[in-house]
């Protein structure tokens, strides 16, 4: 059942005090981390360090026999573990894994947590949010931990010097930044008044820290209180999508095909493509609409974003929403038959040509490097 919220005036007091400490939901699956977790520990290591030297980043790592696990966050920059296990916990449920993470945020007192804007992290977040009475800014592509008062937002006519604003102030809280009115804008929000302060972050967007092997950190071992009965649904079996598995934030190199491939025969040349230089198939919405591929492989706002070392955007005119999911890639290789499209401004290298002539001249001449 939902509890009502009560309303807090603005003047009412809230301590702050006892609120520390950055987390990262270090989310797994099958006892391998995701990309985005050792992503987001980059990211909160550095959000950490600039709220003060002595707050930590933690990865918190939730399932069972996963301890193994904890090197690798420490070896990404996380100075401690916190270890919640049990067999229960083995795969995600949202009522099992909510009431954990519930538990631990009252015991521990976290500042901030973080989640990656996955299918897990876009379902548990909010649920735990809501039972922790706290604001939660969902698919954020850019968080600064740099105070801002909520005043400086309700009163425009209000500047206010926001270096002077202390982070324990109940009225501040970190920016959080994401795209809004299908990322015509980007909206700044804060979540003051309530810790902890919660984001989920998109995938692909920030930087993981330089590996360090055998970097060490404290492990807490949380013990959960978790019983068959907190958990209303049963997992009877896990089955695999029969459909190929498309991994677009784990991909080095992307190819991606759009409208202007013509027709769906037109994915069989980036299939080509993609296989030649060891890259993955990607699309942009417009392909995906006109039910030439997959869904899955969708790169963009309503879809995946990507950050690989090279991605070739093959008949894409680069809207706004598919250069929202693409355009931190390291490299960015255009092939377009427009020599004005807008993919050619966040383009590195352009090909202003016909794909099909193109495409096939890159693969013979992969062949001859
Ligand atoms: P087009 O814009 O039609 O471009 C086709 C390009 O192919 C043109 O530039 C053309 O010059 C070129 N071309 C044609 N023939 C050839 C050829 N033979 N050789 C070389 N070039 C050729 N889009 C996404 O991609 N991802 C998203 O996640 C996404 N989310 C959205 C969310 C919202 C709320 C909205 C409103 C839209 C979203 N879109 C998204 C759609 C987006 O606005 C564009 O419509 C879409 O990206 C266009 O796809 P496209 O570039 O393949 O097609």
């Amino acid at each position: 059942p939902f509890k009502a919220i009560e309303k807090t005036g603005d003047d009412e007091a809230v301590d702050l005090s006892a609120y520390k400490n950055v987390w990262v939901f270090a989310e797994q699956r099958n006892g391998k981390l995701m990309n985005v977790a050792l992503e987001l520990i980059g990211e909160g290591y550095r959000l950490a360090k600039e709220i003060s030297a002595d707050t930590k980043i933690c990865a918190v790592l939730i399932g069972d026999n996963i301890g193994h696990l904890a090197d690798e966050c420490y070896a990404y920059g996380a100075e401690e573990v916190i270890l919640i296990e049990d067999p229960l916990l083995k795969n995600y449920t949202t009522d099992a894994y909510t009431k954990v993470l519930v538990d631990a945020c009252h015991e521990y007192k976290p500042e901030l947590v973080i989640y990656g804007a996955t299918h897990i992290g876009r379902d548990l977040a909010p649920r735990v949010a809501a039972r922790m009475n706290t604001g939660l800014t969902a698919d954020c592509t850019r968080l600064d931990i740099k105070v801002s008062s909520y005043i400086e937002y309700a009163d425009k006519n209000t500047t206010l010097d926001t270096s002077t604003l202390d982070p324990k102030d109940p009225s501040t809280g970190i920016k959080q930044t994401r795209p809004a009115f299908g990322g015509n804008l980007m909206a700044t929000i804060i979540c003051p008044k309530t810790r902890p302060q919660m984001s989920t972050v998109r995938p692909g967007v920030m930087q993981k820290r330089d590996k360090v092997e055998g970097a060490k950190g404290e492990l807490t071992v949380y013990k959960p209180q978790i019983a068959e009965s907190d958990i209303h649904v049963k997992i009877v079996d896990i089955v695999k999508s029969a459909k190929e598995l498309v991994s677009l934030t784990d991909a080095e190199i992307i190819c991606s095909g759009g409208r202007g491939l013509g027709d769906p025969s037109g994915f069989e040349l980036i299939k080509k493509f993609a296989d030649k230089v060891g890259g993955v198939v990607g699309s942009s919405r417009a392909a995906v609409d006109a039910g030439w591929i997959d869904h899955s492989h969708q790169v963009g706002q309503t879809g995946t974003t990507v950050k690989p070392k090279i991605y070739f955007a093959c008949g894409i005119s680069g809207a706004i929403q598919h250069l929202a999911g693409m355009q931190t890639s390291d490299i960015i290789v255009a092939i377009n038959k427009d020599p004005d499209a807008p993919i050619f401004e966040v383009a590195d290298f352009g090909i202003v040509g016909d794909l099909y002539k193109v495409i096939p001249q890159i693969i013979e001449e992969w062949d001859n490097a």
